[in-house]
């Protein structure tokens, strides 16, 4: 019973097999955000993909958050390929969490913390550290040494260009000093994250060398200069990842294992008193990400009455929704709304349609899925395939691609052409077909329903 397996895109990219939309590279979106007809292996779908673009603005502004999208139409009219292209069109930086609706339906954490960490999957908090190379003129270098123990502790004051900073040295740093002989009035870089000290040379020709058994301290006159070199590094986590961090019955291994269980409220508060903090002294930043919930209609009213909560929040993402229902029953209650979704919800969401393809934006998404899975078909073949995808439907056509290439293959062709597209036609049905024959045959089927 594993916890829901909630797919990490930016993951996704790295994987080989070719997948149902790893010809996406983007919306296909000009600088003014309009469609181009073909590109960034997106067809067609001008209005909807126009629409994810504005979406997608307004994710990278970072400041709008909590706001609900409803991306309602057919199967097959490229709903989730659109979320796609607006994951890969968002920067490396950007959160994008993507989940089926039914993910949340397992036995080992409730429907609501399933939620809660997909939502918190969804947010970023990019962390601003303090400078980690310092560049700086030794004014002053004070080492003692305990004389009972023999070890040694001492004190470094640093001019950088803004000011003056004392630094405590331990053993390992005296050492560094000792072996570098450095003196006041060296020009020394301190490497923050490595405790490495280098010297640089000097800038101030004062100062003898200093007895580093002793106690000593010297004072310069520091020259006025560029001494100071701050790298300043940033970087970005989730705050479910600094959740599963800090909760001490997981710990970080838990985010490799992916088995995260259930997180206590109080290490949620604890983090988000922290990022407040440093949002407060300008540490971090939060960065609303995006929340995918495919097939939403699966979720019940429970679920829809906590996100309308959640989207309150205002560290909540972008939750774009993706149905293919019509009227539908709203799971947990006796009630039928739009797309199964509660009306309060549809109401506080923007709503994207998408249409039906023709039998032209049929054959390019074809051409592209032909050469993403790297077959060569004859322009007949195309035309038949077309045809078949404009009356069965887009998926079914697709699957025939490489069905068909391996058919091509057995005759030892290195072009799939009409008479395999055929045979393949022939070999799996679709659902009209599927669905005819059962009609056919109901009563030597089990459980037959099909009036
Ligand atoms: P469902 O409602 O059944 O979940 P969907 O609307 O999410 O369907 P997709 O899964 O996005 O449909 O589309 C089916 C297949 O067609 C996928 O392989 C997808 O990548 C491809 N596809 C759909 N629309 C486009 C498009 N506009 N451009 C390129 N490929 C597309």
């Amino acid at each position: 019973m594993a916890a829901p397996k909630i797919q990490e895109l930016k993951e996704l990219t790295r994987i080989e097999r070719i997948g149902a939309h790893s010809h996406i590279r983007g919306l296909g979106l000009d600088d003014s955000l309009e469609a181009r007809a073909v590109s960034q292996g997106m067809v067609g779908q001008i209005e909807a993909r126009k629409a994810a673009g504005v979406i997608l603005s307004m994710i990278k502004e970072g400041r709008i958050a909590g706001r609900a999208i409803l991306m309602a139409g057919h199967p097959g009219t490229g709903k989730t390929a659109i979320a796609m292209g607006m994951a890969k069109a968002l920067g490396e930086d950007t959160p994008f969490t993507m989940m089926a609706a039914s993910e949340i339906f397992s036995l080992e954490m409730s429907k609501t913390e399933a939620l809660t960490q997909s939502l918190r999957r969804s947010i970023g908090v990019r962390i601003k550290e303090e400078a980690e190379l310092i560049e700086g003129e030794v004014v002053e270098i004070e080492i003692e040494r305990s004389v009972t123990s023999g070890a040694k502790a001492g004190k470094l004051i640093l001019k950088t260009t803004e000011m003056e900073t004392v630094y405590d040295l331990g053993a390992k740093m005296i050492e560094q000093l000792q072996r570098e002989k450095v003196v006041s009035g060296d020009v020394i870089t301190i490497d923050r994250a490595s405790s490495k000290i280098s010297k640089l040379g000097r800038s101030f020709a004062r100062a003898s060398d200093y007895d580093a058994m002793g106690s000593q301290t010297r004072f310069v006159q520091c020259p006025e200069g560029e001494l100071e070199k701050r790298k300043e590094v940033v970087h970005t986590v989730t705050l479910h990842e600094m959740d599963v961090i800090n909760s001490r019955a997981q710990g970080f291994l838990a985010l490799f294992a992916g088995d995260t269980g259930e997180i206590k409220d109080e290490v949620r508060e604890q983090i988000d008193q922290k990022v407040a903090e440093w949002r407060e002294e300008g540490k971090a930043e939060i960065i609303p990400g995006v929340l995918f919930i495919d097939e939403v209609h699966m979720l019940d009213i429970e679920c829809f009455s906590f996100l309308n909560r959640a989207l309150e929040s205002d560290t909540a993402p972008i939750v774009i929704m993706a149905t293919n229902r019509g009227i539908a029953q709203i799971r947990g209650t006796k009630f039928r709304s739009p797309h199964g979704v509660p009306l309060d919800l549809i109401d506080r969401s923007l709503i994207i349609m998408t249409r039906p393809y023709t039998a032209e934006e049929i054959m390019n998404i074809l051409k592209i899925r032909c050469e993403e899975e790297d077959v060569e078909m004859t322009e007949d073949a195309l035309d038949l395939l077309t045809t078949i995808g404009s009356e069965t439907s887009l998926r079914y056509a697709i699957q025939l691609i490489t069905t068909a290439s391996l058919v091509a293959q057995k005759r030892k062709a290195s072009e799939v052409d009409v008479q395999d597209i055929r045979r393949v036609y022939s070999l799996f049905i679709d659902i009209k077909r599927s669905t005819q024959f059962l009609k056919e045959y109901q009563e030597e089927y089990m459980f037959s329903e099909i009036n």
